[in-house]
């Protein structure tokens, strides 16, 4: 009996990588098979911290408003650190987060509510096969077939896997209690040796990835003698800031605590070699609850629940080669390792494949020429690279063993701490992450030295002078046109695949801005635009969603403005009538205290301009409304349909 099956992405690792690459396949119909060595997803423990950007994320999927409700808004941090007399004192409370960056804010929760909201997202779904209990154990490239795009070149054996309820991390000695495991909902391929031949793998399996050795490639870097415990507990205590998160450097060493949902908190702290030793041993998580009280005190603490309870060393490790013959993907933890304290490691996993999966999907739909799947490995390890450098810096002010070393006083908080712990809820948690020109991103320099595959045309920045080309369009209330009804720009423009147009234009009360976007939507609307031919029916229909949306942000009084007497791309027939969520304003909204800020915080001037998003939100392309051709010969560059 032959047991080869053909499937367009096969993807190794049902982890938040993984998951999220599966989030977008599901929603752009892509036909993927998912296979994880457990019998189930993660049960507790692990990643709880949420990114704003991560959150943002969820929300594209429809996934944030369970999730927000849910978790524990991290809204403050303290610091306390030692008097010079020894006593524990609180140094400074400020927000966790740089208010104004995003609608959200770092959150908690676990890992294991967030893999169940991606796995129900995707379980259901006619494409989508979750196979559990299953592990690779061959893999093989077709390097004759592999520049045929619609090949399957690369050929992999699975095995049904024993039982795999816990798995030791790179840097982390598990004694965690995922060791009771429930009974599996999907079984493997039932003692088959099942061969899948597949367009695209993407290795989402972890620190120890399976397929990044098959491909010969190594996690380069450090680790260091620091232990670390982490518990989730209930704790039962009298000190003040409990429900904050905190940090404390006494003399005794230092922890970190950050409150979860269900009155949970997290907690690392750190732990001198012998207590580290003994918890080894004995796996006993009252030795780390020894070690807290006694960087805790005066104040006391015990705890009426352990949820979980861990041990790991720090160390910081990354493979540098993330995307092999555009056929093979690394992602997550597979390519950057790290200690935990940052938070940022489920959220940065889900991140890179929130950034590759739209690509592969649209390459595999035909909306994209398979070259642009060189950007994954060009935006991605500068990432993977900044959250290597923030952890170290994060490690180095909270390691007081290391701190002795370079005479630094323990109970004190350096200025580069302070800083890191600032970006790490900023700029490092994705909202800031900017992609330098490739063929997605344009460039806004003329005639400056490029690498070869930087697409022609060029942004002009000037006029948005605070939007940056290749970072993720900041989200800012706007008010719709027909109804009033506020939400945020990013709200409007979910993740479908879709690419969207957003046309900021300007006061169209006045005949001269109107004419303009007329000018723009006429042309937009012509039979031979790319907006035609990268929508047209035919194409839609195979494809399943529409490649390029286009909307209309304007800035003139509403009540001004008809919607009737705008051009009729912003007023589409649909089989359910007339599409009223394409023009919106930048005004006041009735009741959310907020609104007729996002010309001045973009930095638009009078003339407006027009923005073209990825259908992951970064902006590719930003010019004024009269660029049609920039616009043009920007999209033929990429989507073999537009020419
Ligand atoms: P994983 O979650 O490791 O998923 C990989 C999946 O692949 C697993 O399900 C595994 O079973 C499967 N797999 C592995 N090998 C195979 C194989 N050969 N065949 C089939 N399947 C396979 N991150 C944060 O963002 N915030 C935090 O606060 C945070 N705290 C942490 C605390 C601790 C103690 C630890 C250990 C980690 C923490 N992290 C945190 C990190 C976070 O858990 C990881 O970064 C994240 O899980 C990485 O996701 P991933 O999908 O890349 O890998």
């Amino acid at each position: 009996m032959d047991n080869t099956v053909q499937t367009d992405v096969l993807i190794v690792g049902a982890g938040p990588a993984g998951l999220m690459a599966a989030a977008w396949m599901a929603q752009m119909g892509v036909n993927t098979i998912i296979i994880d060595q457990k019998s189930q997803q993660t049960r507790c423990g692990r990643a709880d911290g949420l990114e704003s950007r991560t959150l943002e994320i969820l929300d594209s999927f429809g996934l944030a408003d369970k999730v927000w409700a849910q978790a524990n808004h991290t809204v403050e941090i303290s610091l306390w650190g030692d008097t010079a007399d020894g006593r524990l004192q609180r140094q400074s409370v400020t927000a966790n987060s740089k208010p104004g960056w995003s609608r959200f804010h770092e959150s908690t929760l676990s890992q294991a509510q967030i893999e169940e909201y991606l796995m129900e997202y995707v379980r259901d779904r006619r494409n989508i096969e979750v196979k559990r209990e299953t592990t690779p154990t061959s893999f093989e490239i077709n390097y004759e077939t592999i520049n045929d795009r619609d090949a399957f070149p690369i050929r992999v054996t699975l095995e049904n896997a024993p039982s795999r309820p816990n798995v030791t991390l790179d840097n982390v000695d598990t004694s965690d209690s995922e060791l009771s495991e429930a009974p599996s909902y999907d079984s493997g391929y039932a003692g088959m040796g099942t061969t899948v031949e597949a367009k695209y793998i993407l290795g989402c399996d972890g620190a120890h990835s399976w397929l990044r050795k098959q491909l010969g490639l190594r996690l380069e870097g450090e680790s260091y003698d620091d232990s670390w415990g982490v518990l989730d507990i209930i704790p039962l205590t009298d000190f003040p800031d409990i429900r904050k998160r905190f940090i404390i450097k006494s003399k005794h060493g230092t922890l970190m605590m950050i409150p979860r949902e269900r009155k949970l908190v997290r907690v690392y702290v750190e732990l001198p070699p012998d207590v580290a030793d003994r918890y080894r041993a004995e796996c006993d998580a009252d030795i780390l609850m020894e070690q807290i009280a006694m960087i805790m005190q005066p104040y006391t603490i015990s705890t009426s629940h352990i949820d979980w309870s861990t041990i790991y060393t720090v160390g910081q490790r990354i493979c540098r080669k993330i995307g092999i013959h555009n056929r093979v993907f690394l992602a997550g933890d597979a390519i950057h390792t790290h200690s935990p304290k940052a938070g940022q490691g489920m959220n940065v996993s889900m991140q890179d494949t929130f950034n590759l999966g739209w690509k592969i999907a649209s390459v595999i739909k035909g909306v994209l020429d398979p070259r642009i799947l060189e950007t994954y490995q060009q935006e991605r390890l500068p990432v993977a690279e900044r959250l290597i450098a923030l952890d170290q810096r994060i490690c180095k002010g909270m390691c007081s063993q290391r701190n002795r070393s370079t005479g630094t006083q323990h109970g004190s908080f350096d200025e580069d701490h302070k800083k890191a712990l600032e970006e790490e809820n900023s700029s490092m948690s994705g909202l800031a992450v900017t992609y330098h020109p490739n063929s997605l991103v344009t460039s806004t320099i003329r005639d400056a030295p490029l690498p070869m595959d930087v697409a022609d045309c060029i942004s002009k920045p000037s006029v948005a002078t605070n939007l940056q080309v290749g970072m993720r369009i900041p989200s800012v209330l706007i008010v719709n046109q027909s109804d009033s009804q506020a939400c945020h720009l990013q709200q409007i423009i979910p993740s479908t695949g879709q690419w969207n147009l957003i046309i900021f234009g300007g006061d169209i009360a006045r005949a001269d801005q109107k004419r303009r976007v007329e000018d723009l939507a006429d042309a937009l609307d012509s039979p031979d635009s790319v907006f035609w031919k990268l929508n047209d029916p035919a194409s839609v229909a195979r494809r399943g969603f529409t490649a390029f949306g286009v909307y209309l942000v304007h800035c003139a009084d509403r009540l001004n403005i008809e919607l009737n007497d705008l051009p009729i791309i912003f007023r589409p027939w649909t089989e359910e009538g007339v599409d009223y969520g394409r023009v919106w304003a930048d005004c006041e909204a009735y009741h959310h205290g907020g609104g007729g800020k996002l010309y001045s915080s973009f930095g638009i001037g009078d003339k407006g301009c027009m923005a073209l998003l990825r259908p992951d939100q970064h902006l590719a392309f930003l010019s004024d409304i009269d660029d049609m051709g920039g616009l043009e010969q920007f999209l033929q560059s990429i989507m073999p349909e537009a020419t």
